[in-house]
């Protein structure tokens, strides 16, 4: 306990010789020391080991090896000055062979430090890896197989598969980590058309410079073919996302590259991280991760990157367990259907159901597709999955009818990548055979990258797929590209107005906009129109309104398990519309306050009116009623919270232009009114308190014109 620590001066007592020898052996860094002229004289087991190619035996023959060269003889003028400096070096070096020469193929991250002897002169120089042992990307080329790519002179795809393979038994061997990017430019097709091959070929050549700025010596940049690129970068941490590194992919792909004689062009690009060993234990597993992650940023916007998502294989399992799960699970029958309704705007009848398929798995519960889908269509493994809806959502649909049940639709989704395949149509008209299918009764459900690519070949497997009978649908609409060319060419039968505009159709202007554009664009060309993700009543109102023919969303049923919807269908369940004649003759007027007292105030100004009044409490509320029911005049209060009377009239004149919108506002607030009422979205303004009967009249007024032209000094109170 009260023993001396021990102290391990003098050093050239035994024991202190012995612990620093012990302090050198056992230290997991590759450590070596040389003589002056760089013959290696000690080298302890994680060098020997790190390398591979460091066998005890190779000390202190470097410099009799005939051609060969001392250790630190080669890597530049920076080394070389620095030891003649006697000053410390830090750098890449290549590892040391069998011969005791270099091995160019390895490359060890090290820090070379002078010994100096009694005299203070260099006597010997000690080298410690700092960072783990690469590859140097300039190495051995000759034993890869592939050639560079001839544009840009980077290494090409297989190059890069087999430079990747070897990194990672390396990073295993060593116990670092890999990180594996790929990166492809934003719009280069559209690029491609507009600048032709030429311009295109140029710009590879600028996007390949520019990329040479983040790799650093070990790390290694190739051309995967066509606008896409590889970048295999050493990374400390295994697993762990370097974020550093991360910043720097993101700031060279987002910035806009101008191409030299065409100031005008600029292009960006989305890169997707895989880190090794968490992603895979492939390199195919590897690249798949990189490129699934790819498409998320795509999905993000233009300059984005993304690391992969372990997420992505749900439940915690590895991409290695999804995949020979995943690959199991149509077998052992774990897929199954629901259902979900699709009602008619128009009558409320349930006309159609879409499949929907879960993942039931053993030990995980119910998995939604949204978490396996993605990798099935990466990994080439929805195929099979596909078919096996389609088969079993036609024979469901078969036993619907035996059964005596109305006849409905069946929504299939086809993936992009299973659409591409040729035999599509063949597979199709099989299992309509084979099951016994109407095919009248069939809707196949693309989405618009099953149409990007190949259009020639996307349009002739469209026409032999209705050729059979089935309809086709344009699933997510807006999402994609909306390409008016795909509406245009393909023989569409229906759009399906995707959720993320039904969200937030009655409260934003804008994707409110967008909806009543759709359908009636739709319905010019000769298309019906459903909505997706219908939530409420507003929202199917709205859709109403705009004459849209069907919709689809928790707000008549989510999706079922087969026996359920087929109790709902026998049970003729329909969605109640609202008759537009009850009610929509009626003039009505909309109020709208945040303080119950002042809406009771009004209530009372206008109760003999006969008026239909419809009241709300906040702008968000008054947006629903809106959507629910026509309104002629809208009374908003102006100070509310979340959103003021006239952020609410605004929308309230986006969505519905031929409103008549009133503001009551404090004086405090004259000015933004003032300004509101300038734009047009409100026509006139109260100041509080009003006065009732000028109230009165002026209400009538509008119900009277419904013109509600504005006035610029709009003062009710000048009345
Ligand atoms: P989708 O084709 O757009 O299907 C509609 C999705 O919206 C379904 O999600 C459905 O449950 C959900 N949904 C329906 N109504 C509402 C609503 O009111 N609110 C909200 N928030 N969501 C609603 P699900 O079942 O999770 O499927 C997600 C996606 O997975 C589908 O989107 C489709 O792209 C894909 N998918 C599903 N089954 C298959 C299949 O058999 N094959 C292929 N290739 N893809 C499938
Ligand atoms: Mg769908
Ligand atoms: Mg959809």
């Amino acid at each position: 306990m009260n023993e001396e620590p021990m102290s391990l001066e003098p050093a050239e007592s035994p024991e202190a010789l012995r612990v620093l020898h012990r302090a050198a052996e056992q230290n997991p860094r590759a450590i070596f020391v040389t003589d002056r002229a760089g013959t290696i004289v000690y080298a302890n087991p994680a060098a020997r080991q790190a390398t591979g190619h460091l066998p005890g035996d190779a000390i202190g023959k470097a410099s009799h090896s005939p051609g060969s060269k001392p250790a630190l003889s080669d890597n530049g003028a920076g080394l070389q000055a620095a030891l003649r400096a006697g000053t410390e070096w830090e750098g890449a070096l290549p590892a040391i062979g069998e011969d005791g020469g270099n091995d160019d193929r390895h490359m060890a991250h090290v820090r070379v430090t002078p010994i100096r002897n009694a005299a203070g002169d260099v006597s010997h120089y000690f080298a410690i890896q700092v960072q783990p042992v690469g590859r140097h990307p300039e190495a051995g080329r000759s034993e890869h197989v592939g050639t560079p790519d001839q544009l840009t002179g980077l290494p090409g795809r297989s190059q890069f598969m087999s430079r990747l393979a070897e990194s990672m038994s390396d990073a295993t061997r060593v116990g670092v980590g890999l990180a594996l990017a790929v990166v492809d430019l934003d719009d280069f097709k559209s690029f491609n058309d507009s600048f032709g091959q030429q311009g295109a070929d140029r710009l590879l050549v600028a996007v390949a410079q520019r990329l040479q700025d983040i790799v650093r010596r070990d790390d290694l940049l190739a051309r995967l073919g066509g606008d896409r690129f590889g970048l295999l970068l050493w990374d400390a941490q295994p697993d762990t996302p370097n974020h550093e590194l991360l910043r720097r992919i993101q700031a060279t792909i987002s910035q806009p590259l101008n191409l030299p004689g065409e100031s005008s062009v600029t292009i960006t690009a989305c890169a997707g991280v895989a880190l090794y060993p968490r992603d895979g234990a492939s390199t195919d597993a590897m690249l798949q991760a990189a490129e699934a992650a790819l498409g998320l940023a795509k999905k993000t916007g233009h300059g984005e990157v993304r690391i992969s998502e372990p997420a992505l294989a749900p439940g915690g399992m590895t991409r290695i367990d999804l995949a020979s799960q995943l690959r199991q699970a149509v077998d052992r029958a774990e897929l199954v259907l629901h259902f979900q309704p699709k009602v008619s705007l128009h009558s409320g009848e349930i006309i159609g159901a879409e499949a929907l398929v879960r993942w039931r798995h053993p030990a995980k519960g119910m998995i939604p597709p949204g978490e396996f889908i993605p990798f099935a269509e990466e990994s080439g493994l929805i195929v099979p999955i596909s078919e096996w809806v389609l088969r079993a959502a036609c024979r469901q649909a078969v036993e619907w009818r035996r059964a005596g049940l109305r006849p409905i639709k069946v929504g299939v989704n086809i993936s992009a990548r299973h659409f591409r395949h040729a035999d599509l149509p063949d597979v199709v008209a099989a299992v309509l055979a084979e099951t016994g299918m109407d095919s009248r009764l069939l809707d196949l459900e693309l989405t618009e990258s099953a149409m990007m690519h190949d259009t020639a070949a996307a349009i002739r497997i469209a026409d032999r797929l209705r050729a059979l009978g089935a309809s086709l649908s344009l699933d997510d609409f807006g999402t994609g590209y909306s390409s008016l060319a795909y509406l245009s060419r393909f023989a569409f039968d229906q759009i399906k107005i995707d959720q993320s505009f039904i969200r937030d159709v009655t409260s934003n202007p804008v994707n409110g906009s967008i909806v009543a554009a759709t359908i009636a664009m739709a319905h010019k060309l000769g298309k019906s129109v459903i909505a997706e993700g219908v939530e409420t009543e507003a929202q199917m109102s709205f859709l109403c309104r705009h004459g849209c023919d069907e919709m689809q969303g928790y707000f008549f049923s989510r999706p079922l398990a087969a026996t359920d919807f087929s109790a709902l269908l026998a049970a003729g369940r329909r969605m109640p519309l609202a008759t537009p004649a009850a009610g929509e003759a009626v003039p009505t007027l909309l109020l709208v306050d945040d303080e119950p007292s002042i809406l009771n105030a009004l209530k009372r100004v206008f109760r003999n009116e006969g008026y239909r009044l419809l009241m709300a409490g906040s702008g968000q509320e008054g947006l629903e009623l809106l959507a629910l029911h026509r309104v002629q005049v809208i009374v908003s209060d102006q100070r509310m919270p979340e959103m003021g009377g006239v952020e609410f009239l605004s929308r309230a004149k986006e969505l519905y232009p031929d409103s008549v919108r009133i503001v009551l506002s404090g004086y405090a607030e004259v000015g933004m009114v003032t300004e509101a009422v300038n734009r047009g979205a409100i026509s006139k303004y109260f100041t509080k308190p009003w006065d009732d009967d000028q109230l009165r009249a002026e209400i009538r007024r509008a119900f009277r014109s419904m013109a509600g032209a504005a006035t610029v000094d709009g003062n009710g109170h000048s009345n």
